[in-house]
């Protein structure tokens, strides 16, 4: 069941990048397995998925015991300053910074703790509505020049959260706009900055978000289906 979930999902990508003219192995599939026990995520990993998100600190030091070693974990979730110390090291990329201050935490608890590079993402506010996280596209350039001094910290791309909408061709521009941005600071040749990660899409327009140029999509309910939070 999951199993033909996650091939099924994999399959829809590797026909966008047909469409869209780009290499299927560009784009990969970040299986978002929060508020689903671990034996789940297990399934998925037998299927293939190497990569696996989740948004919460706890729950993702917790999974990262449990499952197997050579998952790549991707923190997806908005970040506070004070847990940086619980995931520095341990995952594989940060997709959620959106502020010096927490950029500089990433610095000092790498440092810390002798990790050479932690590679990292913008999240940009893209839809410019009124949205808790993320920096709004004006300000990306900006912060990456800043980020871009710390020691540590690597910054990788962009990510964004698409709003839900009931037809995902309405999220096409605001895919197509951050695509545009990472051409756009990529074009400044920021020392240590990199463009080549695009963190956007999930269940309902990761197919759109890999024709606008997504490197990584976050799948999370097409895979394992609705999340129950009155339960978790
Ligand atoms: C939960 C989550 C996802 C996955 O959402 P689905 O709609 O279930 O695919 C992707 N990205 C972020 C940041 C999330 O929090």
């Amino acid at each position: 069941m999951l199993k033909e979930n996650y091939l099924e999902v994999r399959k829809n990508i590797d026909e966008a990048c047909k469409r869209a003219g780009r290499n299927p192995e560009e784009v990969t599939l970040i299986s978002v397995g929060k508020t689903k026990p671990a034996e789940m995520l297990q399934e998925v990993y037998d299927a293939g998925s190497r990569d696996f998100g989740e948004n919460k600190v706890q729950e993702l030091c917790d999974k990262i015991e449990i499952l197997p070693r050579d998952i790549n974990w991707h923190m997806i979730g908005h970040l506070q300053r004070n847990k940086v110390k619980y995931i520095v090291g341990k995952v594989a990329l940060i997709h959620s910074v959106d502020s010096l201050r927490l950029a500089e935490e990433i610095e000092v608890q790498s440092a810390k703790k002798g990790v050479d590079e932690v590679p990292i993402l913008i999240e940009v506010n893209a839809a410019n509505e009124i949205s808790k996280f993320g920096v709004k596209p004006e300000d990306v350039k900006q912060l990456v020049t800043e980020i871009a001094e710390l020691k540590h910290v690597r910054v990788k791309g962009l990510m964004t959260v698409a709003p839900y909408v009931d037809d995902p061709e309405e999220n096409r521009p605001i895919f197509h706009k951050m695509k545009d941005l990472a051409v756009d600071i990529a074009g400044e040749n920021i020392d240590n900055v990199s463009m080549d990660i695009l963190s956007m899409g999930m269940t309902n327009d990761y197919i759109i978000a890999v024709e606008e140029g997504a490197t990584l999509v976050r799948v999370g309910t097409a895979i394992f289906g609705a999340r129950n939070y009155a339960t978790t």
